[in-house]
C-alpha cells in the first residue's frame, strides 16, 4: 500500500519544466495534481497568502517530547513543509511550475493534456485535477492562465484550497476562476487568519459570534482546530478520519465532495484536522 499522503510523480520531471503529479492514497489514482513552490513569495515560494503566526501553516511546528526524548509528536499545518515532498522542493522540480512558463496559457494547456495521457486515453478526456497540494495562487496572470486553460478543457473538473482569497489584489481574479461550472476553489482557513478576526469571502460575524454566509460566499477549508462558533458546521475530510481498516478510507475520487456539482453550494466547513507524525530519533537533535 501506498503511503498515507504520497503522490507519485508521473514521469522523472525535468526541473523547469512545468509537471503534473498523479494523486495516490489520498487523491486517487485517476487525479492529477498540479503543485508549485510552497512558502511566502519573499522566500521564492508562491504562497502569498500564508500565515505564520501561532496556528497558521507556516507557523513552527508544535513538537511534544516524549519517551526520554526519543520520540516526538510534531503538528503541523501545512503537512508538506517537512514532508516527503520537501526532497521534490529541494532538487527544484517545481521550478518548472512558477514564472512566464504557467502564466502562458498555451504552454499549461500542453503540459496538461500530455499529464493527461499518463491518466486517461487522449489529449480533452475528462479528468480530475487538484491545484495546491502544495503552492498557491501568486499573480493574476497565473490565475488567468488557469482560467483559459479551463474554458479550453471543460471536461476537467479542477479544485483548489487556496490561501490568496487574502490578497486583494488577486481576488477579482480568483472570483473568475470560482465562477467556472468546472471549477471549485474554498478559501483555506486556519487559526491565525481566525485569531486576526479575518473571515473568507462573502462570510460575516453575528454579535453572538455565529458565522453566517451571504449568497455566494465561498464554500471554506479549515485547517487544523475549528473554533467552537463553526463547530456546528464542520463536516470533517471523511480521508483523515482514523478507521481501522485502512482500505475503507476513501480517496478523493471516490468521495468527490470537494468538486461534485451537488456539493457545490455547500456552506459546511471543510475541516483537515493538523496534520501529526510521530519521530523516533536516536540522537537528541530533531531539525524541524
Ligand atoms: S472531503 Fe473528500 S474530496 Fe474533499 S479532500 Fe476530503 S476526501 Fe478529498
Amino acid at each position: 500500500m501506498k503511503k498515507k499522503g504520497s503522490l507519485e510523480l508521473i514521469e522523472e520531471p525535468i526541473p523547469s519544466e512545468i509537471f503534473f503529479g498523479r494523486g495516490v492514497a489520498k487523491l486517487g489514482e485517476g487525479v492529477l495534481s498540479f503543485s508549485r513552490k510552497l512558502g511566502l513569495p519573499e522566500d521564492g515560494g508562491t504562497c502569498p497568502g500564508a500565515t505564520t503566526a501561532p496556528g497558521g501553516c507556516l507557523a513552527p511546528a508544535e513538537v511534544t517530547r516524549l519517551f526520554d526524548g526519543k520520540v516526538f509528536w510534531v503538528k503541523r499545518v501545512c503537512y508538506p513543509v517537512r514532508g516527503h515532498t520537501a526532497i521534490w522542493q529541494k532538487k527544484g522540480l517545481y521550478n518548472g511550475n512558477i514564472g512566464p512558463d504557467v502564466e502562458s496559457p498555451v504552454k499549461l494547456r500542453n503540459a496538461l493534456d500530455k499529464a493527461m495521457i499518463k491518466v486517461k486515453k487522449y489529449p480533452g478526456s475528462a479528468v480530475l485535477l487538484r491545484h495546491g497540494v502544495e503552492g498557491d495562487f501568486d499573480s493574476v496572470k497565473y490565475i488567468r492562465s488557469w482560467v483559459q486553460v479551463l474554458r479550453w478543457r471543460r471536461r476537467t473538473v479542477f479544485w483548489a484550497y487556496s490561501r490568496s482569497w487574502v490578497i486583494p489584489a488577486l481576488r477579482g481574479a480568483l472570483e473568475e476562476l470560482r465562477a467556472l461550472p468546472n471549477v471549485q476553489v474554498f478559501a483555506s482557513m486556519d487559526m491565525a487568519l481566525w485569531n486576526a478576526g479575518r473571515l473568507p469571502p462573502g462570510w460575516f460575524r453575528l454579535p453572538s459570534g455565529e458565522v453566517k454566509p451571504v449568497p455566494g460566499a465561498w464554500r471554506v477549508a479549515m485547517m487544523g482546530p475549528v473554533p467552537w462558533e463553526v463547530h456546528n458546521r464542520a463536516t470533517q475530510c471523511p480521508e483523515t478520519r482514523l478507521v481501522g481498516d485502512p482500505r475503507k478510507v476513501p480517496t478523493c475520487e471516490s468521495c468527490t465532495y470537494c468538486f461534485a456539482k451537488e456539493t457545490r453550494d455547500s456552506k459546511s466547513w471543510l475541516w483537515f484536522p493538523l496534520h501529526w507524525v510521530i519521530l523516533i530519533t536516536v540522537g537528541t537533535t530533531l531539525f524541524l
